[in-house]
């Protein structure tokens, strides 16, 4: 066996003991449990799994997806998250090789399988993944510049869509307030709290950015953070912008507000280009599988998390093909000249 096929083995190993400890995740985070106690049991019977009965991949095949003790029949997800978090670690290893920039998208990763996973089952995202994931992705970016490589221009024009995008969101909810002469609730009061020191903290950076010499050895990191904090709130903004329009047409509320901060934490690890184009991309996922929903329980509400998802993995990857493409369709932009 050659060296690479025995390194990737290992990541790919070692994405499965991650994936082990997603599952745990997965199940607890919905029932607000411990994610580090107690130990890994048998939801049936109790008993605590033994440490060579939890092996990723090997010990689901061994006992047949079953209870040593109790045989009880276990989910097939626990095999399925495992599996996928194995291949996926081991895709963006092979990408990008192991530098910080591929260890911060298998911390991205990891939210992601959980949201997923939980918003197909429960239709809620966890806070912890998505709050935590939005400042995870943000601290990460202030430590690693790798994770925003964007031109001078495109970091431009986000700042300023971003800038419109909140303050017309910030500008309803007070014309809502006034229009219905309600009072902010509490609620309200630290949501707009965060939201303006989140654009205080933007500002600075570019402020900041502005005055700082390029060359200086601190200023990539800037402009990382601020890059971040650019795709955090554009991001954020764009879906809870939609979700303001839908509940004005719809009468009632569309869009859940873990959407919202997935979003956010996209953004926030990726950027607001490709946030923008997930934007895009997702409802055409989650318009097929909304409509199948449809058919065959009669219920038009859907998880939108794991199709925010797909649609990210796929703007990722796929982006700059496909604004080529969907330009080119429309012969504003042909690429060979
Ligand atoms: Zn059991």
């Amino acid at each position: 066996m050659s060296e690479q096929v025995l390194i990737d083995i290992a990541v790919f190993f070692f994405g499965t003991i991650i994936g082990s400890f997603l599952n745990v995740c997965i199940v607890r985070l919905p029932k607000s449990e411990s994610i580090v106690r107690p130990r890994s049991h048998c939801t049936v019977c109790k008993k605590t799994i033994p440490w060579h009965d939890n092996i990723p991949l090997f010990s689901y095949l061994i006992l047949g997806g079953r209870c040593r003790f109790c045989r009880s029949k276990y989910s097939f997800r626990y095999f399925l998250v495992e599996f996928l978090t194995g291949m996926v670690f081991l895709g963006f290893f092979r990408y990008y090789g192991l530098t910080a920039v591929t260890l911060a998208y298998w911390v991205m990763l990891s939210c992601f399988i959980i949201a997923t996973f939980v918003d197909f089952e429960h239709r809620i995202i966890p806070d912890e993944v998505s709050v935590g994931g939005m400042c995870v992705g943000f601290i990460l970016s202030c430590l690693i510049p790798g994770l925003h490589q964007i031109s001078e221009n495109a970091l431009a024009v986000g700042q300023l869509s971003m800038r419109i995008i909140v303050v017309a969101c910030l500008l309803v909810h007070l014309l809502d307030f006034w229009a219905h002469k309600r009072k902010p609730d509490q609620e309200d009061k630290v949501l707009f709290f965060i939201i303006i020191m989140l654009l205080a903290l933007q500002w600075g950076c570019a402020f900041l950015l502005a005055r700082i010499n390029p060359a200086e050895k601190i200023f990539p990191y800037i402009r990382s953070a601020d890059a971040s904090l650019i795709g955090l709130l554009f991001g954020g903004g764009m879906i809870y912008a939609m979700g303001l329009i839908g509940d004005v047409i719809f009468r009632k509320e569309s869009m859940g507000g873990g959407d919202v901060k997935l979003m956010a934490l996209m953004g926030a690890f990726l950027g607001w280009k490709v946030a923008f184009l997930t934007f895009f991309i997702a409802p055409f996922f989650g318009a097929v599988y909304g409509v199948a929903e449809k058919i065959r329980t009669k219920d038009s509400a859907i998880a939108y998390g794991p199709f925010l998802v797909l649609g990210c993995l796929l703007s990722m990857f796929l982006g700059d093909q496909i604004i080529t493409w969907v330009l080119g369709q429309y012969g504003i932009y042909n690429p060979s000249l």
